[in-house]
């Protein structure tokens, strides 16, 4: 628990939140802001910042999560899709330093496009340097 911690001071009942799915190690709620109708967020309830700071097992719970929920989600606002992501990191865009996953409904047409419309001009990276990207990250 981090007491300047938004997110940790929903857990506790200091800040409400509009619950959506809950479980002993996780909790999902909406976003007060939401990009569209029924965005969610997925969190852990204990205090990680970072995808890397969680321990194994709670990421996979996390995930547990993310995976029950999103048909719901999908379901309940009668989307067609959903995008479902993190900002891990101030330079991702990340504003709350608690980990947590964005899952939000998606229409054809909503214009949003995939999550590679965040990059725009693709790179066109040479194979050696694939083949050392994907050494250096394996060890
Ligand atoms: P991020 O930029 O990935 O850190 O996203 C943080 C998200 O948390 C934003 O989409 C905010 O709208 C959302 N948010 C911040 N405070 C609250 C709150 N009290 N209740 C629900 N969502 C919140
Ligand atoms: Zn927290």
């Amino acid at each position: 628990m981090s007491h300047d911690c938004i997110f940790c001071s929903i857990i506790d009942g200091a800040i409400p939140c509009y619950t959506v799915y809950e479980t002993d190690e996780t909790l999902a709620f909406l976003d007060a802001n939401p990009l569209e109708p029924g965005h969610a967020l997925v969190i852990p309830k204990t205090h990680h910042e970072r995808l890397g700071d969680l321990p194994t097992e709670l990421a996979a719970r996390v995930w547990e999560t993310v995976s029950e929920l999103g048909p719901q989600i999908e379901f309940a606002v009668g989307a067609d899709s959903m995008t479902i992501g993190m900002n891990d990191g101030a330079a991702a865009g990340q504003e709350v330093p608690h980990v947590h996953v964005h899952l939000v409904p998606r229409e054809q047409g909503d214009g949003a496009g995939p999550i590679h419309a965040a990059f725009p001009g693709q790179q066109d990276v040479p194979d050696e340097e694939l083949a050392e990207l994907a050494e250096s990250i394996r060890s």
